[in-house]
């Protein structure tokens, strides 16, 4: 093999690649990672001994610092964007709970079979289970991929060939091209506009009923707000009119509130949606309620069940570590998005003033600084968090993204601010370590 150069000087001699793979660290790191990942770490390590960079007996150590942490390529990465539901970040993090419960769940597991009987049992009954409990005015639940999968089913179910009623208002974008009314006209469903973009009324609802209709949808904006001259029809108020018509009221409240919260007070939630009327309600997973990518469907039994039985369905449903993570959201300790949007101003600026006291005792320029959070996810857009940064020279940005621990934040009036309101305080520590790893390269 070319690998084998002969050299007076051993420590030049490029070690060959099966006597690399043999070597029982390496060895083990290849069951755990596969052939091909240690391969390409062994061969860029023999590149830098050919090239003189490196010694050949710092070989092994040299390929097993140069293997990936794992198999797949997502890393770990600090949020201190200050956005609570980063969409571009995974939107929620998961609980521990929820991340052990996937674990369990990813092996061969019970998902759908009785232990009892041996037979077939419904599909993820606890996970459906724990989200009737959390949203009593709900007589049944379905879960999908997520919140946009939601509206496909629905608006194939109710709607395929017939109208659904909406008002324009409501016919929104919500993030990176993904426009509602595009979706929903995907499914061969007609939309029937109402309204004007800043006023609708139950009765322009009420005149665009026809032996057509096949729902009347109403679609929270999410991501803005229309101030002003402006007027909207409430649940309540739609549902009081649609009664007796047999024409179902469909809810898309996005973020995922189980319950009205305290803090959010424009949120619209599940509970209150369906108490209030609405005859389904649909939701994300991975926005407020902190879990898994998930669309939520609860309400009506019979409509629940009619979604369940479209074939539709079938190419939507979610698999084992999705309900798994659901179902420990829902039941375990409080996720960490919820502990995020708990957080207080005062408790935020006691860990900023340890953390850039930690860095300024290491002659890093850092201050604590006012600066507000969000939501994200197109969760309360008119509610901006009260939010606590650290802020160092601008050309940390980049540096901090690309180190060992990504950490990213962003620039605002020449500052790189890292916004300690969508970072959890048990990462504190791991987010002033990457800064100081980056000034450490500087000096
Ligand atoms: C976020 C959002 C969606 C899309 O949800 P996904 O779970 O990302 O598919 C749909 N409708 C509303 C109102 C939303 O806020």
């Amino acid at each position: 093999m070319s690998d084998q150069r002969s050299s007076d000087d051993p420590r030049r001699a490029v070690p060959r690649t099966d006597a690399l793979l043999a070597e029982p660290a390496v060895h083990a790191a290849e069951q755990r990672l596969g052939r091909d990942l240690v391969k390409a770490a062994v061969q860029r390590v023999q590149g830098r001994i050919r090239s003189g960079e490196l010694a050949a007996p710092d070989a092994v150590a040299a390929v097993l610092d140069a293997l990936p942490p794992t198999a797949g390529s997502l890393r770990p990465v600090l949020n201190a964007t200050g956005v609570l539901v980063h969409t571009n970040l995974g939107r929620a993090p998961l609980s521990p709970a929820a991340v052990e419960a996937i674990a369990a769940a990813a092996g061969t597991t019970d998902v759908e079979l009785d232990l009892r009987t041996g037979r077939r049992g419904p599909r993820g009954e606890a996970a459906l289970d724990a989200l009737l409990e959390a949203v009593p005015a709900a007589e049944a639940a379905l879960v999908v991929n997520n919140c946009a999968a939601a509206l496909a089913l629905v608006a194939t179910a109710l709607g395929q060939g017939r109208e659904l009623v909406i008002a324009r208002g409501e016919l929104v974008e919500i993030g990176d091209g993904f426009r509602i009314p595009d979706l929903l006209e995907s499914t061969g469903a007609r939309l029937r506009e109402v309204g004007t973009t800043n006023r609708v009324t139950v009765e322009d609802y009420r005149a665009a009923l026809t032996p057509e209709t096949g729902a009347v949808l109403k679609v929270h904006p999410s991501n803005f707000v229309v101030r002003g001259f402006t007027r909207s029809a409430g649940i309540g108020e739609l549902a009081a009119a649609l009664a007796g018509t047999g024409v179902p009221l469909v809810a898309d409240v996005g973020s995922g509130l189980l319950r009205a919260h305290p803090l959010l007070p424009d949120e619209p939630d599940l509970q209150s949606t369906l108490a209030a009327g609405a005859d389904l309600v649909l939701a994300s997973g991975d926005k407020l309620l902190g879990g898994p990518q998930a669309g939520l469907v609860l309400g009506r039994a019979d409509l629940v069940q009619r979604l369940r039985r479209h074939p539709l369905y079938r190419a939507l449903r979610v698999d084992k570590t999705t309900l798994a993570a659901l179902e420990a959201t829902l039941r375990g300790p409080q996720p960490p998005v919820q502990q995020l949007l708990a957080a207080d101003l005062a408790g935020l600026r006691a860990r900023a003033a340890t953390i850039a006291g930690r860095l300024t005792g290491a002659g890093v320029d850092a201050r604590v600084v006012d600066a507000p959070g969000r939501v994200g996810g197109g969760g309360a857009p008119e509610h901006p968090l009260t939010g606590v940064a650290v802020s160092l020279p601008a050309a940390f940005a980049e540096p901090l993204r690309l180190g060992a621990r990504p950490v990213v934040g962003y620039v605002e009036d020449g500052r790189t601010l890292l916004n300690l309101r969508s970072l959890l305080t048990d990462d504190d520590a791991a987010l002033a370590d990457a800064v100081l790893e980056v000034a450490e390269k500087w000096t």
